[in-house]
C-alpha cells in the first residue's frame, strides 16, 4: 500500500466527563456526561489527513487488549491504513479528561505503548518512507523512535514535518534541525523559545505581538518554516527569508480564524497539522499559504464537533463552508 502522507505516531484512548464543577481532594463527583473515543495525536492527525481524501498511512504502538482492538475497529471503519507494533508487555494508552462547565479540563494521560514504539518498528517501515512524500510526527513517543523516522525522512528525502506536542524535555536543537515544517500551539511556541535562546515569552500574549516580532521570534527556532497555531486568533507563519517561502510571496504572514460556533476545541491543532499535510498534496504548486488557509478552515470546524479523531471535517465539507 502506498500513501502520500505517513504519520508516525501516538493512539490514545479518551475518556471524558462532564461535571458542573471539578472535584476536590478525595471527593466523588457525580459527572453529568461521559464519552469515549479514540484519540493520540498522531492517530488524530492521520484521521484529519485521511478525511481530507489524501491516501495516509499510520505507524503506531498499542497493547494486546481491549483498548488495542477498539483502535484497530475504529481504524478499519475509517478504512485507516495502520502499522500496529502490538505488544504483550505494554497497555494501549489512555486518557482521562474532566472537564467544568466553564470549558477548562483536566487531564492525565498514561502514554503507555506510545512510549514504548521501537525504533527497530519503525525502521521496517523503510518501504513506506520510500514511498510518501510527507512525514508527519508529534511528540507522544519516545525520541529514539521519532529520531529514527526523522533519519529515515531524510534518507528518502521526505518534507518532515513535527507538530511538536506535548514539549518532550528531551527535545533539543538537533532534532529541531531534522524538520522542514514545524506546527506549534502558543503554549509549545513558547516552551521551544525558551528551550533554545533561554528568552522568556508570555504564551497568552504571543497573538498580541507584532508580525514582526513573532517572525523574529520563530526564526530562532532555526527551521525553515514554522505554522503558530494561535487558537482563536488563527495562525501565523514565518519562512526563513533565505529560503523559497514554500511558494509564497511573503515571508511572514497571519491568517484571521474562520468563524465558526466552537463548542470543543480539543484536537484543533490535530485537526491543523492534519489537513495542513493534506493539503500540501492537494494543492501541490500552489503557494504554501492556500494550504494553511485550508487547514486553518478545518481546524475551526474540528471546533463545532465534541471529541477529537471523530471531530475531523472532510475536503468537501471544508469547500462546501468556506470554498477553495
Ligand atoms: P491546540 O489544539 O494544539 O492547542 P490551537 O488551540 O492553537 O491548537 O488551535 C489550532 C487551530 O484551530 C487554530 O490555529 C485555528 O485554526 C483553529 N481554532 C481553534 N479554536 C478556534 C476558534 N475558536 N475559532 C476558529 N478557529 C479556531
Amino acid at each position: 500500500m502506498q500513501a502520500d502522507v505517513l504519520v508516525v505516531g501516538s493512539f490514545v484512548q479518551d475518556h471524558a466527563w462532564l461535571t458542573d464543577r471539578f472535584p476536590e481532594t478525595g471527593e466523588t463527583r457525580r459527572a453529568l456526561g461521559f464519552n469515549s473515543g479514540p484519540g493520540g495525536k498522531g492517530f488524530n492527525q492521520a484521521v484529519a489527513c485521511l478525511r481530507q481524501g489524501v491516501s495516509t498511512l499510520f505507524v503506531g504502538a498499542i497493547g494486546n487488549d481491549h483498548l488495542g482492538a477498539i483502535a484497530q475497529t475504529f481504524a478499519k471503519d475509517e478504512h485507516l491504513p495502520c502499522r500496529w507494533q502490538i505488544r504483550d508487555d505494554v497497555p494501549t494508552a489512555a486518557s482521562s479528561i474532566v472537564v467544568d462547565r466553564t470549558g477548562a479540563n483536566l487531564l492525565v494521560v498514561n502514554l503507555a505503548a506510545n512510549e514504548h514504539l521501537d525504533p527497530e518498528f519503525v525502521r521496517a517501515q523503510s518501504d513506506a518512507f520510500a514511498t510518501a512524500k510527507i512525514l508527519l510526527v508529534q511528540l507522544e513517543n519516545n525520541l529514539d523512535a521519532i529520531r529514527t523516522a526523522f533519519d529515515l525522512g531524510r534518507e528518502y528525502g521526505l518534507v518532515r514535518m513535527l507538530n511538536p506536542a506535548p514539549v518532550h524535555p528531551d527535545l533539543d536543537t538537533d532534532l529541531l534541525a531534522q524538520c522542514d515544517l514545524v506546527t506549534p500551539n502558543e503554549t509549545e511556541f513558547a516552551l521551544l523559545i525558551e528551550r533554545i535562546t533561554g528568552q522568556r515569552v508570555a504564551a497568552a500574549t504571543l497573538s498580541e505581538r507584532t508580525d514582526a516580532e513573532l517572525h523574529a521570534l520563530a526564526r530562532k527556532l532555526g527551521v525553515a518554516t514554522v505554522v503558530i497555531t494561535l487558537g482563536a486568533n488563527g495562525c501565523f507563519v514565518s519562512h526563513d527569508d533565505a529560503s523559497d517561502r514554500r511558494g509564497d510571496t511573503e515571508a511572514c504572514y497571519r491568517l484571521a480564524p474562520a468563524k465558526v460556533k466552537a463548542i470543543d476545541s480539543t484536537g484543533a491543532g490535530d485537526a491543523f497539522s492534519g489537513t495542513l499535510a493534506a493539503a500540501l498534496i492537494r494543492f501541490a504548486g500552489r503557494p504554501f499559504r492556500d494550504a494553511v488557509a485550508h487547514a486553518n478552515r478545518a481546524a475551526a470546524m474540528s471546533t463545532e464537533t465534541i471529541g477529537t479523531a471523530p471531530a475531523m471535517p472532510r475536503f468537501d465539507e471544508v469547500i462546501a463552508r468556506f470554498g477553495a
